[in-house]
């Protein structure tokens, strides 16, 4: 059966490339009946934050990517990673090395000098243990082959051919007795019975070095897929301007899980023409083997329009329970909810939502034309609202304010009424006196209707409205 794994660095937020990679492993697993575990690559101690750990699985748990039983930590398994290094030494598959700092760095820089990679050139691969310095704590290196070559059989990137000539002799154990990267990631992959390594195509390499690590341990190497990295809408690495940010700052955007699940799920793997899919048909429809190898496009102007997509196909109740759950991490969010709590205002929010959601992209974009109903007075006025209250408009205002006052009881009929006629009296066109109205009760062009929005607002917060613009 299928296992495979998510294994971010805690060293910052789960980006957009993480939370993909999360998905391709998610959705394969689910896809073939398997599991997905988690882990937490914390072996950079100066990096890793505890403040990241949370971001990451917060923003896993946002995205409902959910994995299989409890995350597993690396740096806790440290003695099990040297332990692997025993065995290579044991079986002559890895030796120690002496050689200084200063040695090194003279390879790398004679290396740079010749312009070619660096490479360390083997000196204590074959030297017997009674020429090893006292003073000295060895590194421990592994005896990879001199000759052939190593192949990563990969379900993306085809089979990739690596002499191993270019491979030098990397280190498994630094001096001061810590595993490398390298070594831990295989231990642990390994340990965990991981049978798909799906990651980014960064790690290619990484995956040649890994696969001699499993000849020298004598396991089996899992299946790799190497996805492409995720570009800009132009082309260019991806810019924070153009989206390289944290889960958490898609959350308090406004997107909704599930259309950032359905946007990234595109970002490199496709079925078909279709665009629009479920949770539920991605995985039915997920095969590693759609990938493609050429870099996906990140591009948040279409990860708006289906964003909108997914607002508008959503049933008013279940967009009403995401808008509350999502409220809180909103720009003014939360004191947008408090307004509605103090004012009792969210039956009226929700009987604005159908009107509003049609005009939203995103929950911010929803909020902000729920405006009206969460802004206390007096109301900041946009210049384009500002505009139509001209001296004559605030005039006509103050009548409407003492007929209004008279309404009783407070309907949109009636209001409606009242409107029509003194727009009659005057000699204005219905207009004239009805987008005044809407640029005093809302400061904006633009809203729900305006009858409907006294309603909401009820009388007494109409009527102050009103005689904030009068004159
Ligand atoms: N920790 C690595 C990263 O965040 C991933 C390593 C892997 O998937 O093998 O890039």
């Amino acid at each position: 059966t299928v296992v495979t794994r998510f294994a971010p660095s805690p060293t910052g937020f789960l980006h957009i490339g993480g939370a993909r990679t999360a998905l391709f492993n998610w959705l394969f697993a689910k896809s073939l009946g398997g599991t997905m575990l988690l882990r937490i690559e914390d072996t950079d101690r100066a990096r890793s934050t505890e403040a990241a750990i949370a971001a990451i699985l917060d923003g896993l748990t946002w995205l409902g990517l959910d994995w299989d039983g409890e995350p597993v930590f690396q740096f806790a398994r440290a003695a099990r990673h040297r332990e692997a290094v025993e065995q290579m030494l044991a079986d002559g598959r890895a030796y120690r090395c002496y050689a200084t700092a200063q040695e090194l760095e003279e390879m790398r820089s004679t290396a740079q000098a010749e312009g070619r990679p660096p490479r360390y050139d083997g000196r204590w691969r074959d030297r017997p243990a009674s020429e090893a310095p006292a003073d000295r704590q060895p590194a421990i290196r592994l005896k990879a082959p001199t000759e052939g070559e190593t192949v990563v059989d990969d379900l993306v990137q085809g089979r990739v051919v690596i002499p191993n000539k270019d491979l030098d002799d990397l280190v498994l154990l630094r001096s001061d007795g810590t595993p490398t990267y390298m070594l831990a990631v295989v231990v642990d992959d390994h340990d965990m019975g991981v049978t798909h390594v799906i990651r980014g195509v960064d790690h290619l390499t990484n995956a040649a070095r890994q696969t001699q690590i499993y000849a020298a341990l004598g396991w089996p190497v899992p299946k790799m897929a190497h996805i492409p990295l995720i570009h800009g809408p132009d082309g260019a690495k991806l810019s924070k301007r153009h989206g390289a940010l944290g889960a958490e700052a898609y959350r308090e955007m406004g997107f909704l899980p599930e259309a950032l699940r359905n946007y990234l799920a595109r970002l490199g793997w496709s079925h078909g023409d279709d665009e629009i899919f479920s949770t539920a048909q991605a995985i039915e429809w997920f095969d590693i083997g759609d990938v493609g190898r050429s870099a996906a496009r990140f591009d948040m102007a279409k990860l708006s329009n289906l964003n909108g997509h997914y607002m508008r196909a959503t049933p008013d109740n279940e967009l009403m329970a995401a808008f509350k759950a999502s409220l809180p991490y909103l720009p003014g969010g939360p004191e947008a909810a408090a307004r509605l709590d103090a004012t009792g205002r969210w039956s009226a929010f929700e009987g604005a939502l159908p009107g509003l959601k049609e005009r939203a992209k995103t929950l911010v974009e929803l909020l902000d034309g729920a405006r009206f109903l969460t802004d206390a007075r007096p109301l900041a006025v946009e210049p384009a609202a500002e505009a139509l209250l001209t001296p004559d408009a605030r005039a006509l205002l103050a009548s409407l304010h003492g007929r209004l006052t008279a309404l009783e009881p407070w309907s949109a009929a009636g209001a409606e009424e009242i409107v029509r006629t003194l727009a009659e009296e005057v000699g204005v066109k219905l207009g004239a006196l009805a987008q005044p109205l809407r640029a005093a009760l809302t400061g904006r062009k633009t809203s729900p209707g305006i009858f409907d929005v006294l309603v909401a607002l009820g009388k007494e917060e109409s009527l102050a409205r009103i005689a904030d613009q009068a004159s």
